[in-house]
């Protein structure tokens, strides 16, 4: 893994961040207009906006995961155990991270562990 691979994956992993932290910011103002929404609502439709809530939390659950997979490549880039997989050790391929820059584990462990689906990456 060069030096300037890891740069490279750097500066992505925080351009990642980034984004992942804008999406985050522009659902809890959605989020915000809903909630003020709801206030001068009928009862006819709070069912429905349940639901909404509901889903647009798991939105936030899915930018926070990712949010944490960043941080911990992060990590593991000023450690030098980037790019290594957790599971068995092996180096993943460039073209992966490339691909996935958060990526933790090799197609193979990664594979298995979604049990054998079949996948690009
Ligand atoms: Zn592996």
């Amino acid at each position: 893994m060069s030096q300037e691979f890891n740069e490279e994956m750097e500066k992505r992993l925080i351009q990642l961040r980034e984004e992942i932290l804008e999406s985050i910011a522009a659902e809890d103002e959605d989020f915000r207009s809903l909630v003020n929404a709801m206030g001068i609502k009928d009862d006819g439709d709070v069912a429905s906006d349940d639901m909404m809530v509901k889903k647009m939390e798991a939105l936030n659950q899915i930018a926070a995961n990712r949010l944490k997979s960043v941080e911990a490549a992060l990590v593991r880039l000023k450690n030098h155990r980037y790019g290594m997989c957790l599971q068995c050790g092996v180096k993943i391929p460039e073209e992966r991270l490339r691909a996935i820059p958060y990526a933790v584990m090799c197609v193979s462990c990664k594979s298995g562990q979604e049990g054998n689906k079949k996948r690009a990456w």
